[in-house]
């Protein structure tokens, strides 16, 4: 970086202009906060994930204001979750505190870019790369690549907002250690075809899974999640997901024709697992994946970073109005940030074991197979909006009545019906204001 680069100055600079990084300036600039996002691509961002958004994220969306300039060709509201063997056979288990939403990355992203094109605090900086940031007396110097021309950009606040392998967290010497030591992958490929269930289903298999996320009445996600120790994918590049199909033939009959024409390229990406030691240093706090992510088989991180952008935007403003920017100042902002990633570290692990083990998966099955209720419990617990304590033992005895006497598993993929008229019974009217 050259000593001539011109100078400019913000109170807070947002590093990444993904979920958790605007959502983090729009929550702030509603605070009536200044706030600079770099982000080092073009908006709208795309990125491999599974794309549901579970309805504590989607409440924080509404919060937002984001909601409503979701288009509606490129989200769908889904009730719950679907766990299905080899054969389509499984167990469900739906929301009781709203709905989720299956969202294409893309229409996330810009409905978030135009949420905040719309409020006057937020200065939005693409094709901007932070190479290099440093901590001086009077607020912290960001080297950036802006368009092409490098400029310093001198903030009071530092908010880490760039993913998981976050260069914000090695500056400022957060690297933890990964909460797990399994090493996954993920991939994802959209397809054109019309929705079969309004839940995302998760098809198992012995170290992998496969995630159907229907984000528009013609769209499919398809995205797979597997462990680099058991599983090794026969092809890579373009032909990746399609391939992986072969593992589940009930789900490669499902999608039929749709094979031959994916919408999106295959892309993977891995290992999965990071996370920083504390999510705070002095004038830096990190957000979203930045902080730490565990794997994509809860399905819960952009709903973790949109409820940690909230929680920082809730502690931050106060902090910068009586200058207590300093570690131990900053501490209490990074604690709030961390419960939240930390709440979702044990059933991410419990997910794991389950992926791991073929007899504990089979047991699950079966116990949920009369206890739907659990499954319910689980989901809320996995946005934090219940406790392990508050499962209720009615619910406990069914499923060990399921272990005993599981239920005949009903085929989940049989009869193909689209969900469009039903499912536009069920929308919660908020979502249906979209589009
Ligand atoms: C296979 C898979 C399936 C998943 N499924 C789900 C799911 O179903 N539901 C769910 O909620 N979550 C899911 N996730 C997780 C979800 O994708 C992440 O939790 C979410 O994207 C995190 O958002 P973020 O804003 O923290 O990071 P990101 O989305 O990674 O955004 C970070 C941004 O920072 C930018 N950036 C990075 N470095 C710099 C720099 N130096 N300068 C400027 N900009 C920079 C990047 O370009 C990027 O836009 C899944 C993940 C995987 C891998």
């Amino acid at each position: 970086m050259q000593y001539d680069s011109p100078i400019k100055q913000t109170p807070v600079a947002v590093v990444g202009g993904g979920p958790a990084g605007m959502a983090t300036a729009i929550a702030l600039a509603l605070k009536g906060q200044s706030v600079v996002v770099l982000e080092r691509g073009r908006w709208p961002r795309d990125k491999i994930c599974g794309e549901g958004v579970m309805p504590a994220g989607v409440d924080v969306l509404d919060r937002l204001g984001v909601l409503p300039l979701i288009q509606s060709d490129q989200a769908r509201p889904f009730r719950g979750i679907c766990w299905l063997d080899k054969q389509g056979q499984g167990v469900e288990g739906d929301f009781c505190s709203g709905h989720g939403l299956a969202i294409r990355r893309t229409g996330l992203s810009d409905a978030l870019y135009r949420r905040a094109q719309q409020l006057d605090g937020i200065q939005l900086w693409g094709r901007a790369t932070v190479k290099d940031m440093t901590i001086e007396s009077d607020g912290m110097r960001l080297a950036v690549s802006h368009e092409g021309e490098s400029c310093i950009l001198m903030a009071d606040v530092v908010i880490g907002a760039d993913g998981r392998n976050s260069r914000v967290r090695k500056w400022s010497e957060l690297q933890g250690k990964p909460p797990v030591s399994v090493r996954r992958w993920g991939a994802r490929q959209h397809f054109t075809a019309a929705p079969w269930s309004d839940r995302v289903e998760v098809w198992w298999a012995d170290g992998v899974e496969a995630y159907i996320t229907p984000s528009s009445e013609s769209r499919v996600e398809v995205a797979f999640l597997w462990d680099e120790a058991v599983f090794e994918p026969a092809e890579k590049g373009a032909k990746l997901v399609t391939s992986m199909l072969s593992l589940f033939p009930a789900l490669r009959a499902r999608l039929a024709d749709a094979v031959d024409a994916p919408t999106s390229a295959a892309a993977a990406m891995g290992p999965l697992a990071v996370a920083a030691r504390v999510a705070s240093s002095d004038r830096v706090v990190l957000v979203g994946d930045a902080v730490g992510y565990v794997d994509g088989i809860t399905g819960e991180g952009i709903t973790a970073g949109l409820l940690q952008a909230e929680a920082l935007a809730e502690t931050l403003p106060g902090l910068m109005a009586e200058n207590r920017l300093d570690w131990d100042s900053m501490r209490s902002l990074g604690s709030s940030v961390e419960d939240i990633f930390r709440d979702t570290v044990p059933l991410a692990k419990a997910a794991l074991l389950l992926s791991r083990y073929p007899w504990m998966r089979r047991l699950v099955f079966r116990g949920l197979s009369r206890a739907q209720g659990l499954f319910t419990h689980l989901l809320e617990l996995n946005m934090g909006r219940t406790h392990w304590y508050k499962v209720s033992p009615v619910t406990l005895c069914e499923f060990v009545l399921g272990l005993l006497f599981p239920r005949d598993p009903k085929p989940r993929v049989a009869d193909g019906r689209s969900m469009t008229s039903k499912n536009a019974a069920v929308l919660p009217r908020r979502l249906q204001r979209s589009g």
